[in-house]
């Protein structure tokens, strides 16, 4: 079979390619493994984070390393086998942290955060699906007054570029959710443009179906090798061989894999995350989606029950398992709020796509012709990938593009290797 297009990765990210493909008249299929959005766009907290306009930078400050060192803190945990093998982009990423090359990325990456929620809407009305978004915000919230005083003079730079917010209170924060327990908080930030997801697997499941439904196809199937012929692109799966003008990598953490038998070698690295669910009652009913800032993690109400989500995991892909850090989080979270049955007898574990550059890539190969990538979206797929599947759309088609998208090219990699 030939398509005009082949996008493999029916994550947040590629289904968004792929519909806006289709949209544009350009015949598509969309290659994964397993049904759309069951990966890490499943397991993810489901805020789409219009008030992110700052990327996160490596810690640099002596009290920083030494905070995370004792590897008992609950936002970031780390095992030194995966500090061995990934020192080389961490590495990259401790030196893209300093604060002129924080100021230069912000920039690039502030121009592209800022259309997510714009990006989002027109797929979430296409696909009927504005019962799975909630336009209400989140809620930020401080244990710890220095830090409340540092984001909230960073929420006041934020407000220049579009990001609407409202400081609460401790009265204000009850006000608005009676059930939680705030008296190990000092007060809130309430991001009220950002959105947030009540299911980020089925919202993927319904951009999917609305992509079928414009004569998009999607197939279940395992990609095991892409080539370039005379005629474009052959990519070979389990059972077929599918042939196209335009390849795109959208395969999230295993994007590298399908690309390094074609000679790349980008230092996209792993960072993991966990979830559980827990029962929701009337007693711990609550709506906006509430992080942690001091101890990093995120509790958000799911379709599925109360889902706690963990910070950071430095672990390689394939590691085992280690419910640690969940554990830790769930002692403090159940402070918060009760959270008494547990939905699911294992937590789940996913890990996010990062580069070292905090930057995803979106664009054109730097070696190939007709090849495209889509991956590095690291804490944020969910939010950028509508945005994202704009500018591919329009870089295939060669036009105007939405916003200057060389601070995301590929050939930023290619010198380093
Ligand atoms: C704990 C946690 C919390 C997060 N919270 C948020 C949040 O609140 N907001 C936000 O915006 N982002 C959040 N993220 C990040 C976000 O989930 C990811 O950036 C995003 O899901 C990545 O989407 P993707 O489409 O690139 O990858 P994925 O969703 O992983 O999709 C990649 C797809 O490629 C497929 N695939 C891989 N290899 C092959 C192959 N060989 N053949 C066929 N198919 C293949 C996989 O099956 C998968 O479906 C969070 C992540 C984690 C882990």
């Amino acid at each position: 079979m030939r398509y005009d297009v082949i996008v493999i990765g029916a994550g947040m990210v590629g289904t968004s390619i792929a519909w806006h493909l289709q949209k544009s008249n350009s015949q598509v299929l969309l290659l994964d493994k397993k049904q759309p959005g069951e990966e890490t766009s499943y397991g993810n907290a489901g805020i789409i984070t219009r008030e992110a306009v700052n990327i996160k930078p490596f810690p640099r400050s002596f009290r920083e390393f030494f905070r995370v060192l004792p590897n008992n803190s609950t936002d970031i945990r780390y095992r030194w086998s995966a500090i061995y093998h990934l020192k080389s982009p961490l590495l990259q990423y401790w030196m893209s942290s300093s604060p002129k090359k924080v100021k230069e990325i912000d920039k690039a990456w502030s121009a592209l955060i800022q259309h997510c929620t714009n990006e989002h809407d027109p797929m979430i009305k296409a696909s009927g699906a504005d019962g799975l978004v909630r336009k209400i915000g989140w809620i930020e919230l401080h244990r710890i007054s220095n830090s409340y005083e540092y984001a909230i003079g960073k929420a006041k730079k934020a407000a220049d570029q579009g990001v609407e917010y409202e400081v609460l209170s401790l009265a204000a924060l009850k006000e608005l959710e009676p059930n939680i327990n705030f008296e190990d908080y000092v007060g809130g930030i309430h991001w009220k443009n950002s959105w947030q997801i009540k299911n980020p697997s089925n919202l993927v499941k319904a951009y999917a179906e609305n992509f079928e439904q414009m004569a998009g196809e999607i197939k279940q199937s395992t990609v095991n090798s892409v080539i370039q012929t005379e005629e474009g692109w052959q990519v070979t799966t389990d059972g077929e061989t599918y042939l196209c003008q335009d390849l795109v990598i959208a395969a999230g953490p295993w994007s590298t894999s399908l690309i390094e038998p074609l000679g790349y070698k980008i230092p996209l690295f792993p960072m993991r995350g966990y979830h559980q669910h827990f029962k929701m009652t009337d007693k711990n009913e609550f709506s906006h989606s509430l992080f942690d800032a001091n101890k990093g993690f995120v509790m958000g109400a799911m379709d599925q029950g109360i889902r706690i989500t963990t910070g950071a995991e430095m672990a390689m892909s394939d590691d085992p398992k280690n419910f640690n850090q969940l554990e830790s989080v769930l002692t403090y979270a159940r402070n918060v709020l009760p959270l008494d049955v547990a939905v699911e007898s294992e937590a789940w574990c996913g890990t996010r796509p990062c580069l070292p550059d905090m930057k995803p890539i979106i664009g054109p190969a730097y070696k190939h012709d007709n090849l495209w990538f889509a991956f590095g979206h690291a804490h944020q797929g969910m939010t950028l990938g509508p945005v994202t599947g704009r500018l591919i759309e329009e870089m295939i088609n060669g036009k105007p593009l939405l916003i200057d998208a060389k601070p995301f090219s590929s050939e930023r990699f290619a010198s380093k290797i």
